[in-house]
C-alpha cells in the first residue's frame, strides 16, 4: 500500500509498504478514507520532534472505515466509519481514569500514531487500544465534517473546556490557524459575552470576519488596546494562547485582567519567561497541557447537531498520490490554505 513516510531529516516520501496487520488483541486496522496535514507533521519533517522515528508513516488526523478488529475490541466493528484519535491511551491507568489521557503511563501511550508508530497518511493504519482510539461517526455526519475531530478540534475542545468560560466573559484567542479556529468554535459553544481573535495573517483575519461576523478581530500590535476597550474590567477574563510565536506568551498575560485565566495551548520552539515581578498582584491562573482528547464522542454529537462545523477549514483536497504538492501548499501557507484533506483510500 502507499504511505507517506519520514525517510530522513527534512524529507517525507511516498513509499510502498505492506498493509498493516493486527499485532495485539486491542488493535484495529482502519482503511483511511481521508487524512489531513497538521503543523506537527512539519515539525517532524524539520527534525524538531526528537522522539519521531525515521521510517514511520506520518499523519495523525484521519477518518476511515474499520477493516478488522482484535479479539478484545468491543466498541467498534468492521464496517464502522470512525474518527481516529491522535493520542494513544490505555483507558485504565491513573491519568487515563481522570481524563488526562495525554499523560497515559502505558509505554505505547501519548502521541504515537504518525510519530513513533505508523500513522494515517496511508491507505491503511493500525490503531492500538482501538476502544479508546476510535469513535464511530454518526450516520448524518460526513467524513469531511468529522476529519478534524481527533486532533485540532479535540485540542480546541479541551482548551475551551479547561478555561472556565462564563457568559459574562470577554475571551481573547491569540492565533487563528487551524487550532485557533477550532478553539474559537468550541469557545462559541460557551456563549461568552465577547470574543476577540488576535492574528497577524490578513487571510486568516479575513476568514474569521467572513465566517464568524460577531467575533472581533485584531492584529497583535493593536491587540492590547482593543482588548482593554472591549473588556468590562480592564482586560480579558479568559485568554487562550494558541499562536506560540515569540511575543505571544507575553501578549497573552498582558491582555488578561487581574485574576483571569490564561490557557496556553501553543507549543513553543523556545523557552518562555514568566516575569513574576511584572505580574505581581495580578493573580493570574495559568493552565497548560497537551491535548486530552477523550471527548470525541461529544464533539461528534455537536457536529451532528450542527453546533460545530469545521468543514470550511478544509480549504484544499488532494489524492494521496499528490501529497507532495499538498505539503508544499500547506507549508508555504499559499492560496489561503487552512487545512488540507488527503484522499487515501476509495
Ligand atoms: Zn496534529
Ligand atoms: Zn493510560
Amino acid at each position: 500500500m502507499l504511505t507517506y513516510t519520514y525517510t530522513s531529516k527534512g524529507k517525507f516520501e511516498l513509499v510502498e509498504k505492506p498493509k498493516p496487520k493486527l499485532q495485539h488483541e486491542r488493535d484495529a486496522i482502519v482503511k483511511v478514507t481521508l487524512a489531513s496535514i497538521c503543523s506537527s507533521d512539519l515539525h517532524i519533517k524539520h527534525g524538531s520532534v526528537p522522539r519521531a522515528v525515521k521510517g514511520i508513516t506520518v499523519g495523525h488526523e484521519m477518518v476511515g472505515v474499520v477493516e478488522e478488529v482484535g479479539s478484545a475490541v468491543t466498541s467498534v466493528n468492521p464496517g464502522d466509519r470512525v474518527t481516529v484519535n491522535v493520542e494513544t491511551f490505555c483507558g485504565e491507568c491513573f491519568f487515563c481514569k481522570r481524563g488526562y489521557v495525554n499523560n497515559c503511563t502505558d509505554q505505547n501511550g501519548g502521541w504515537a500514531l504518525g510519530c513513533r508508530i505508523d500513522g494515517g497518511q496511508a491507505e491503511y493504519v493500525r490503531v492500538p487500544f482501538a476502544d479508546q482510539g476510535l469513535n464511530k461517526i454518526p450516520d448524518t455526519v460526513t467524513d469531511r465534517q468529522a476529519l478534524l475531530v481527533g486532533d485540532v478540534l479535540a485540542t480546541g475542545y479541551w482548551a475551551a473546556k479547561i478555561s472556565e468560560i462564563t457568559e459574562e466573559d470577554t475571551v481573547l484567542i491569540i492565533g487563528a490557524g487551524p487550532t485557533g479556529i477550532c478553539t474559537l468554535l468550541c469557545v462559541l459553544l460557551k456563549a461568552p459575552k465577547r470574543i476577540i481573535v488576535c492574528e497577524k495573517d490578513e487571510n486568516r483575519i479575513q476568514f474569521v470576519n467572513e465566517h464568524y461576523p460577531d467575533v472581533l478581530t485584531v492584529t497583535p500590535e493593536e491587540c492590547l488596546d482593543l482588548v482593554r476597550e472591549n473588556s468590562d474590567h480592564g482586560g480579558a477574563d479568559v485568554v487562550l494562547e494558541v499562536a506560540g510565536a515569540d511575543s505571544t506568551f507575553r501578549l497573552a498575560w498582558e491582555c488578561a485582567r487581574p485574576n483571569a485565566i490564561v490557557t496556553v495551548v501553543a507549543l513553543y520552539d523556545k523557552a518562555q519567561t514568566l516575569p513574576l515581578p511584572d505580574m505581581y498582584g495580578k493573580n493570574l491562573t495559568f493552565k497548560t497541557g497537551g491535548v486530552d482528547c477523550c471527548d470525541c464522542e461529544e464533539t461528534l454529537q455537536f457536529i451532528a447537531e450542527g453546533k460545530i462545523n469545521t468543514e470550511p477549514l478544509i480549504t484544499h483536497t488532494y489524492p494521496l498520490s499528490q501529497i507532495d504538492e499538498a505539503y508544499e501548499l500547506f507549508e508555504g501557507k499559499r492560496d489561503g490554505v487552512i487545512k488540507v484533506a488527503v484522499e487515501c483510500s476509495k
